[in-house]
């Protein structure tokens, strides 16, 4: 736990909070927090700023209901900033985006986290309109099945086809990883917490 009194503050009080996704990576706002909105943010669970325009506490989504959910709290290296890692509730700037900065999603190695996320999602989808609902209400057989063949067209296409048509299978091969994980109730997060380990 971070405590206020080790951070370097300026005059006002305050330091600067960089707000970032704890899958995806994006960086969806940032914020300044006093003693205080620290401390609720520790006892909440839920990313609280200090805001100068109001000049009071701001849990962020109190209103809007897109809460940011606390994951971790670091200092930079001089002790001058913080650096928030939170599970956004829904998008994150009040114009409706995901973050602040740039009108897109994750992209990038993040947007496997934000396409992992999506897969999720759409457990609770209608399998008439989506193939990943139907994929995920299905049996685990079927899904095993499509990593099977995506798995074999991907290393066929890498000997035998163009550069395109590997890239497209190699899309579907991770996808599909995607679906199975999440079918048997797994995530790329843990996933990636394997891959992580072998490097320790
Ligand atoms: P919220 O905290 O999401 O309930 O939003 C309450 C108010 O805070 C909004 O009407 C905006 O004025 C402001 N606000 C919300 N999110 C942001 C943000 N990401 N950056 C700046 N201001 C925000
Ligand atoms: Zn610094
Ligand atoms: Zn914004
Ligand atoms: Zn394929």
């Amino acid at each position: 736990m971070i405590t206020f009194e080790s951070l370097k503050h300026g005059p006002d009080g305050l330091v600067p909070a960089v707000v970032q996704d704890s899958e995806t990576l994006q960086v969806v706002m940032v914020g300044y927090m006093n003693a205080e909105a620290l401390a609720a943010t520790y006892t909440k669970r839920q990313v609280t700023f200090y805001s100068r325009s109001r000049d009071k506490l701001w849990t962020k989504g109190e209103t809007s209901g897109n809460t940011l959910a606390l994951v971790s709290i670091e200092a930079d290296c001089d002790m001058d900033t913080l650096l928030v890692k939170a599970r956004p509730a829904g998008p994150t700037c009040h114009e409706g985006t995901p973050s602040c900065f740039g009108r897109e999603g994750a992209s990038g190695v993040g947007f496997l986290a934000a396409l992992d996320q999506l897969i999720d999602r759409r457990r609770g989808g209608d399998p008439q309109g989506s193939y990943t609902a139907r994929l995920l209400h299905g049996s685990l057989v079927k899904a095993a099945q499509k990593v099977g063949e995506e798995g074999v067209e991907t290393a066929l296409a890498a000997v035998a086809e163009s550069d395109e048509a590997f890239l497209n299978e190699a899309s579907d091969l991770l996808y599909h990883v995607l679906v199975l994980a999440r079918h048997k109730g797994l995530s790329l997060t843990q996933i990636l917490t394997v891959l992580e380990s072998r490097h320790q």
